[in-house]
């Protein structure tokens, strides 16, 4: 079975280890060639996401991450770039394992519209909003005064509709989320989140959240955070995602569900969710509990669904 997974970090670690290989299969990548082929994975998303070691993150480091992802990603024939959905449909006539490009966090953007306008022209499809805490753009979750989008983050919000670029409310505050729904009018996505009303962690949505996006006709990436899944629980178990996937489904959610692991993001895994190509355990708890087709939707066809209505032609 196919599978797109929508989020990882991959690309940090990268970043970060000069002397990491993509297509090598160590421990210390969660994500690499070896894994994506063990489960079958088509689609991968690699977060640009400048880790809290960098003291003043510019957008220089932007570009130099994008620059990791073309000479250690999409140099290997296995991978393609995905930009646009001829991009999509061509990759699956092939044995390529499709890259899209995204952003975490518009910290390091600085304001500044034609930096997002450049990442638009060098392939980025998905956009998160913020991170954690404030940017110039909006609050993140965890930010203590839980405020919404700065004024030129509402600048930010018409003219991103404008491009390429597919918004991601994952790591948005409550206030953020609410304000956006208001004033966006193009579908957007959550990459890495899951139900709040299973699992009260402030990155996790609430019902009504999960039900705007299904509105937009957006994409929910359930992830495999162990603490966003279960709290005060020592092991999170597969069965604990599927407690996520009926939650969403009882919303009328069916056709909206996608995964976005965090892999490579997380320092803690669900039992026998160690890595990327154990995507294989996922798809045999699904299968006892849902038909093939919903299976098939959940990990590819709602994710490719939703691509192929807002990718770029
Ligand atoms: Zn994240």
């Amino acid at each position: 079975m196919k599978i797109v997974d929508g989020h990882c970090d991959a690309l940090t670690k990268l970043y970060q280890n000069g002397k990491l290989e993509f297509n090598q299969d160590v421990l210390e990548l969660d994500v690499s060639i070896p894994k994506l082929q063990q489960a079958g994975v088509k689609v991968q998303c690699f977060a640009i996401y400048l880790p809290e070691s960098i003291p003043n993150p510019s957008f220089e480091h932007v570009l130099q991450m994008v620059d990791i992802f073309h000479r250690k990603i999409i140099s290997h024939p296995q991978m393609k770039f995905i930009r646009t959905v001829s991009d999509w449909l061509d990759m699956e006539q092939k044995q390529e394992i499709g890259a899209i490009l995204t952003l975490e966090g518009m910290d390091a953007l600085a304001g500044n519209l034609t930096n997002l306008r450049i990442l638009d022209y060098l392939g980025v499809r998905c956009a998160g909003l913020t991170w954690n805490y404030a940017n110039w753009a909006a609050d993140g979750v965890m930010e203590q005064r839980k405020g919404g989008f700065t004024k030129k983050g509402k600048l930010m919000l018409k003219e991103i509709e404008t491009m390429g670029i597919i918004v991601d409310v994952s790591h948005l505050s409550v206030a953020g989320f609410w304000e956006l729904v208001e004033v966006y009018q193009k579908p957007f996505i959550a990459s890495h989140s899951n139900a709040y009303q299973l699992c009260p962690h402030p990155r996790n949505l609430s019902d009504d959240q999960i039900k705007a996006i299904i509105q937009c006709k957006g994409i929910m990436g359930i992830t495999f955070v162990p603490y966003f899944l279960e709290n005060l629980k020592v092991q999170v178990e597969i069965s604990a995602i599927l407690k996520h996937i009926d939650h969403i489904c009882a919303l009328g959610g069916e056709s909206h569900i996608g995964f976005g692991s965090d892999f490579d993001g997380i320092e803690q895994w669900v039992k026998d969710l160690r890595h990327v190509g154990h995507y294989g355990n996922i798809i045999e708890a699904l299968c006892k509990n849902y038909t093939e087709s919903q299976v098939e939707a959940f990990l590819y066809g709602n994710w490719r669904n939703f691509m192929l209505r807002n990718l770029p032609q």
